[in-house]
């Protein structure tokens, strides 16, 4: 007899895994051992679930590199002991997390989904059950003995994404997310349906690869019209800076001025790794189509694509933390590593 799909349940914080105590109304985080008496739900589904949970439950705004590492160690500890991972993690820098943890895995054949709640588990209204439960379907789902999902997902409102393609845009709505250059991998209707030909193709031989630290000598620059020459030659020359993710219009034009282009070109020939993001929520960077990018280009600037700002700015410290001279960091970033971004 085949043995049933072993799930592990991380609970890192948010607003998922809190429960409202009805005496005083107040919001508490509850113990997660006690996760199916709260959910008895999960007892029906054929899986066998373990739970794990920080020992203490962060908001995810507390989110960094150093808990990103912990939270990488507790999946690799246990990969080869389950079939896939539900990560219950607050829905404010989720898509920073994902996108993280997809770079961090490299090889990954197993799910690892992240999931969370508007509104906490014990509420009546709450987004939670739905949640949390086709999270661990989606992360149960298996052909051939091999897991269908290979790769880092976050799941919300009825719809799986790739982690890496998803953007925060709704701060009450229980739709909350949205993965505006890709489409959804997994729909929740009556049945799960599996766009499969979007999933992440995964060379199972390939042993998986943990990087657990991530390099925080980076920062981001929004653009508009009326930036200063002072406040972007201060961002350019902060001290240790190796990386910055510039936010620039439509498909990633920026002032032509000479100060402009003078300081960028400068900070790359010091070394400066520049990545040009559109602040667009869809659309591609296509330096070249106008000549507000032409300048930024010839500089020596690197495409975003149409890769998010979360995406870019966790790839920017992940790939800092490995040794690449200039040519080949551009070339690692403009390219795909984990279906971040459109080739
Ligand atoms: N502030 C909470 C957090 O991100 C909101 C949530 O859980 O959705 O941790």
């Amino acid at each position: 007899m085949q043995s049933k799909t072993k799930i592990l349940l991380i609970y890192t914080g948010g607003t998922i895994g809190m429960s409202k105590d009805f005496e005083t109304g107040a919001l508490v985080a509850f113990n997660f051992s006690q996760l199916l008496q709260h959910v008895p739900e999960l007892k029906l589904l054929d899986c066998q679930i373990e739970t794990v949970s920080f020992e203490t439950p962060i908001d995810s705004s507390n989110m960094n590199p150093e808990i990103l590492g912990t939270l990488a160690s507790i999946i690799q500890d246990n990969y080869t002991k389950f079939d896939g991972f539900v990560v219950l993690h607050g829905s404010d820098t989720m898509a920073y997390t994902a996108s993280a943890l997809s770079f961090m895995f490299e090889n990954l054949s197993k799910p690892v989904i992240l999931t969370g709640s508007q509104l906490p588990i014990g509420d009546l209204r709450t987004d939670a059950k739905e949640n949390l439960i086709t999270a661990i379907q989606v992360a149960s789902l298996r052909e051939n003995g091999r897991s269908v999902i290979q790769e880092v997902c976050l799941y919300f409102e009825y719809k799986l994404y790739r982690g890496n393609r998803t953007t925060k845009v709704n701060a009450e709505h229980f739709q909350a997310f949205n993965s505006p250059n890709y489409p959804s991998l997994v729909e929740s209707g009556v049945h799960l349906k599996t766009n499969r030909s979007l999933l992440l193709k995964v060379d199972s031989q390939e042993k998986l690869k943990v990087q657990f630290t991530l390099n925080t000598n980076v920062a981001i620059l929004k653009l508009f019209p009326g930036i200063s020459e002072v406040v972007l030659a201060a961002m350019l020359s902060i001290k240790g800076l190796k990386g910055i993710v510039l936010e620039t219009y439509g498909s990633g034009n920026a002032p032509t001025e000479e100060w402009f282009l003078t300081l960028i070109e400068n900070a790359i020939k010091n070394g400066l790794h520049v990545i040009n993001v559109t602040q667009c929520p869809a659309g591609s960077v296509m330096m070249g189509q106008y000549e507000t990018s032409t300048g930024l280009k010839n500089s020596g600037v690197i495409s975003g694509k149409d890769i998010t700002t979360e995406a870019a700015i966790t790839k920017l410290m992940y790939l800092l933390e490995q040794d690449h001279d200039d040519a080949d960091f551009k070339v690692l970033f403009e390219k795909s590593l984990r279906g971040e971004l459109t080739d």
